[in-house]
């Protein structure tokens, strides 16, 4: 079966969603994490958020967030799911070119924070709290913007448009940069949504 991905090009509406919280006492979820790991297998991604192939809730599949192994490895899998995951603190400043599986040809230079503590639940519907940091950070804030409609381009300070190859090449040139592993993420970078 292929999978479709949702795109600002048809679906710019879609993407804008609130995602809805998973009910983990209804399995069908399962069902679902096992599309968002096809999709992810089948595509040079480092994660993807559930409603980018059209399901428009609380998930999140972390396939490479390390910045070590390229994305054309399409093999390398993390495989970790996050279930309706909540941020409970934030700290630090880095920024990456994004691009996004959604957002076509647009790459934007985005803060984020250095690290993040998240409550989540597992695909077997146990709780945890971990603290990501560097990268994997980034990766992880991306898509919880997901989560409630947000885009990079949105937050990003300069949105450039450019085909595969030459963001790869723009990338090597600048590359992810971390400014402050302790400043205070939330008075200082959360930006103001542009619309
Ligand atoms: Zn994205």
């Amino acid at each position: 079966m292929e999978i479709k991905r949702k795109t600002i090009l048809n679906d710019e509406e879609y993407l804008r969603q609130i995602s809805q919280p998973v009910d983990l006492n209804n399995e069908s979820y399962k069902e679902e994490i096992k599309l968002l790991e096809q999709f992810c297998l089948e595509t040079e991604c480092f994660a993807l958020a559930a409603v980018q192939i059209g399901i428009p809730k609380r998930m999140v599949y972390l396939k490479n967030t390390t910045l070590d192994v390229p994305l054309e490895d399409k093999g390398y899998n993390e495989s970790k799911v996050l279930i309706n995951p909540i941020v409970t603190s934030r700290k630090g400043h880095t920024r990456y070119w994004e691009a996004c599986l959604s957002c076509l040809d647009n790459m934007g230079l985005v803060s984020r924070p250095y690290e993040m503590t998240v409550e989540y639940y597992d695909e077997n519907g146990n709780e945890h709290n971990e603290t990501f940091e560097g990268f994997e950070a980034t990766v992880l804030s991306h898509e919880l913007d997901h989560l409630d409609g947000i885009l990079h381009m949105d937050i990003a300070e300069e949105v450039l448009n450019m085909p595969k190859e030459q963001r790869k090449a723009y990338r090597e040139e600048h590359p992810y940069e971390v400014i402050s592993k302790t400043c205070d993420y939330d008075s200082n970078f959360t930006k103001k949504l542009r619309k």
